[in-house]
């Protein structure tokens, strides 16, 4: 669904993608989310789904902790940029966990390493919390 920005409903689909987002780089499942700040499931989906607009600023002020990212990261509108810019996979080489980057975001890490003589690509720690590998993109024709 694609809203004008002129139509309120732009800032409901803004946030679902956010918290959807938020969520996901956590690990979390819908359910987990809704259990942390003690709503029900049909709550969060209805948010993620941004069918929902009757939510309060206390309901959004309380996932944005529980998610531990800034308030105004949930209205941050991403949604145009999200089309042009591209994405990353990176894949954990010990438990097989991807994640997602912004290409944008890779390229300018990879720049900063190189002004220090540093050629290769930049890699992470695992996101998995219970997983100490590295994590390297998949596909190196990214670039
Ligand atoms: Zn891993």
């Amino acid at each position: 669904m694609n809203f004008n920005k002129n139509d309120e409903n732009y800032i409901y689909e803004v946030i679902s993608k956010n918290i959807k987002k938020y969520r996901k780089l956590k690990g979390w499942t819908q359910q987990e989310l809704a259990d942390k700040i003690n709503y029900s499931l049909s709550f969060i989906r209805g948010i993620e789904s941004s069918y929902l607009h009757t939510f309060s600023l206390g309901a959004l002020w309380r996932i944005s902790q529980v998610l531990e990212v800034d308030f105004n990261k949930l209205c941050e509108d991403n949604l145009a940029s999200n089309i042009k810019s591209k994405s990353i996979v990176y894949k954990c080489a010990k438990c097989g966990t991807e994640t997602k980057f912004p290409t944008q975001l890779i390229k300018n890490l990879k720049e900063l390493n190189e002004t220090s003589g540093n050629n290769n690509l930049p890699s992470f720690n695992c996101t998995n919390d219970n997983c100490d590998g590295r994590i390297f993109p998949l596909n190196t024709m990214d670039f």
